[in-house]
């Protein structure tokens, strides 16, 4: 059986021969790559938030979205979650994170992109793309302060129909970012200027999970609004 440094080895080195692993082979890849949470209904790859280029600016800034941002506290300290984010920034500037996510996508019908952290570069973005054009029965839901280099990628190539690109708006109770694809809001008060689209329903369930709501990934709802909390 794969040892663990020795997928992290393939991740980064060679391509995966799928076909020579066993089943409990790839479900240990998968849980080295995928992140699983308890609110949504899908995997989803995670880096530091700490990375995050444009989020570390607005995490200075009082009333930002990323001002006390989950991603910076608590359980993404401990030191396991910093070294899977390592490994999985080392894996996406890898030059088989396309090969290997495409394999590991394919079965797949929801994946979302960075429950923490951002694109880090316009090669990174790209990289994601691709693997979103080679797996279209995934829906893929990609949340993003990165506005200037996903501009500069959509001046020369068009999005999947599987992707749910969402400009995050930069402060609380202002009202979806103009020209972008799609758009998330946050609110602190149901008058705010935020509060528009489909309103995010998990802070208001017993448990804060998505449920059966799939609008993050729908590409038919302009702004999702998320409550402050
Ligand atoms: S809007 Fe729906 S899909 Fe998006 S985070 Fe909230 S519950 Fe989940």
């Amino acid at each position: 059986m794969l040892t663990e440094n020795k997928i992290l080895y393939y991740l980064k080195h060679e391509v995966v021969d799928y076909k020579n692993l066993t089943v409990k082979e790839l479900k240990q890849l998968r849980k080295l790559v995928w992140t699983l949470t308890s609110k949504m209904p899908c995997p989803s790859l995670s880096i530091s938030a700490f990375l995050c280029r444009v989020g570390d600016k607005l995490s200075k800034i009082k009333d930002s979205v990323c001002y006390f941002c989950y991603a910076r506290r608590g359980f993404y300290h401990m030191p396991n979650v910093k070294a899977k984010h390592q490994q999985m920034l080392e894996f996406m500037e890898s030059k088989y994170f396309v090969d290997v996510m495409v394999q590991l996508n394919s079965e797949l019908s929801f994946f979302r992109w960075f429950d923490s952290g951002d694109i880090q570069s316009l090669d990174m973005a790209k990289d994601i793309l691709d693997i979103c054009e080679q797996t279209p029965n995934c829906k893929y839901w990609i949340p993003t302060k990165e506005y200037k280099d996903w501009k500069t990628i959509l001046k020369s190539r068009s999005l999947p129909s599987n992707v749910a690109l969402r400009f995050s708006t930069p402060m609380n109770d202002t009202p979806p970012l103009d020209k972008a694809p799609l758009t998330t809001t946050v609110f602190t008060s149901e008058d705010s200027l935020g509060a528009v689209g489909v309103k995010c329903g998990a802070s208001y369930k017993d448990k804060y999970e998505c449920g059966d709501c799939r609008a993050c990934w729908d590409t038919n709802i302009n702004n999702v609004a998320y409550a402050k909390h």
